[in-house]
């Protein structure tokens, strides 16, 4: 059924010409022609390929970010959307040096470690002590500080995979607590098990973390997943291993930016439907899942609705920057235009596997509305989820002040295996289930941004003989 739409498509572009705003019917088929279309695209594979390749690792508020910004910058102006502008802020920078983890003993060797963002700098030598272990962040509270004093503390988990990551929440706490609890209690530095869904790759995965008030940072790293088994079945023979940890880094002040780039709509003063990603990534790969992928899935969407004809109303597509290292771009993008109404926020920041769900919080009186989103999105094997719960990233802050936003749940069965390590690279996305996100995104856009009206066709022009 899709393979003959989309040959009779093909047969009959382009689009006829309509004097008034389409009525709902065809726009439904308008709808229908632009979700079938996009699950041929390659701009989204276009736009991550060359951002992974031209720029590459795009940590937050260094040069390579900047470089990223300019970059972008080019190509949504090429890609012919209005307003391309960069909102600027300041931020501070924490950038990783060398790094090492030795196990002096029993049985020397050498694990393969990864600072975690904001973890503080050891000296040039590295710190050298005893390994306590804990199996998860509890442990760690419960136990005694005269335990844990002078010691690298070392903590477990079993983070299984989830189609919708909703392991990353709960098993995330050795990343976000376990460092200030280990400072407040003594300890000389903490190595957590990576936060990773992927237990053969010996990558470490990396994140950021903050330290709470009164808590005096400490080096903080994660182990790969099969170095935290070697230490665990260390720790299961009764052994009391040392290790010598070297996480050198260095903080200073940068400059990051959201880049923001206009569809313009039927009605200018409408309130805009702004659909987002992020840009810096983390520094180990080049941040293709995470999350150019997300940049080149909601760019080419919007590049599709454009290409289509005028919406009734304005899209606002934003490429944030600093997500990775405490979501600076959001909190900026909210300081500036949070109060001004939005007519729904949307992120796509979780790779590139396919859509699965649809949720929203439109708001009781926009039911229609969400209902009709959902049934546009099945074809694409969707499922209808919430009306009354949406979620981002970058957005998050503004989702919990109450602005109207849905989002598109990709399958992120895999996600965690790959997250912030060096293994997300171009290699690890899947064209055709990106073309599936694209697909996705062009029908949301549709329905929200209200009936797209076809551009007048333009008589063809004759070649002079
Ligand atoms: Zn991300």
């Amino acid at each position: 059924m899709r393979i003959l739409l989309a040959s009779l498509l093909a047969a009959t572009a382009p689009l006829p010409a309509l004097a008034q705003p389409a009525v709902s019917g065809s726009h439904d088929q308008l709808i229908a022609t632009l979700r079938t279309d996009a699950l041929n695209d390659e701009q989204a594979w276009r736009i991550t390929e060359d951002l992974t390749t031209e720029v590459g690792q795009r940590l937050a508020g260094t040069e390579a970010e900047a470089r990223a910004r300019a970059w972008a910058v080019r190509r949504l102006s090429a890609l012919g959307f209005a307003n391309v502008r960069v909102d600027e802020f300041a931020m501070p920078v924490w950038q990783r040096g060398r790094e090492a983890a030795e196990l002096l003993g029993p049985y020397p060797q050498k694990f393969a470690v990864a600072a975690l963002g904001n973890s503080a700098s050891t000296p040039a030598g590295g710190v050298s002590g005893e390994v306590i272990a804990f199996a998860d962040v509890d442990a760690l509270r419960a136990a005694p500080a005269a335990q844990v004093r002078g010691k690298i503390v070392y903590i477990g988990h079993d983070m299984p995979r989830a189609q919708d990551g909703s392991g990353y929440g709960i098993f995330g706490a050795p990343r976000r607590q376990g460092p200030s609890i280990a400072s407040q209690k003594g300890a000389l530095a903490i190595v957590i098990r990576s936060i990773g869904t992927d237990r053969e790759h010996r990558n470490p995965h990396t994140g950021v973390m903050n330290f709470t008030e009164g808590a005096t940072p400490i080096p903080a790293g994660a182990l790969s997943n099969p170095d935290a088994d070697q230490l665990e079945r260390i720790f299961a023979r009764g052994q009391r291993p040392s290790l010598r940890l070297t996480l050198e880094s260095q903080v200073t002040q940068g400059r990051s930016g959201n880049v923001i780039a206009d569809v313009p709509g039927r009605d200018p003063r409408a309130a805009p439907v702004l659909v987002s990603c992020h840009l810096d990534s983390w520094d180990l790969g080049t941040g293709a899942l995470d999350d150019a992928a997300g940049c080149g899935i909601v760019t080419a969407a919007a590049k599709r609705i454009m290409a289509a004809g005028t919406p009734a109303r304005p899209i606002r597509v934003v490429w944030f920057g600093a997500e990775e290292v405490g979501l600076f771009g959001g909190l900026d993008y909210r300081a500036r235009y949070g109060k001004q109404p939005h007519h729904a926020i949307m992120e796509s920041d979780f790779g590139a596997d396919r859509v699965w769900k649809v949720d929203s919080r439109l708001g009781k009186e926009r039911e229609a509305e969400a209902k009709r989103l959902q049934r546009m999105l099945q074809p694409l094997g969707i499922v209808p989820g919430s009306l009354t719960e949406t979620e981002g990233s970058d957005i998050g802050p503004m989702v919990a002040d109450g602005l109207p936003g849905a989002s598109l749940q990709q399958d992120g069965t895999r996600y965690f295996d790959i997250h912030h390590t060096p293994d997300d690279t171009l290699a690890m996305v899947d064209k055709k289930q990106m073309q599936q996100n694209v697909a996705a995104w062009t029908t949301a856009l549709a329905v929200l941004a209200g009936p797209v009206q076809p551009q007048p066709t333009r008589p063809a022009r004759r070649r002079p003989r």
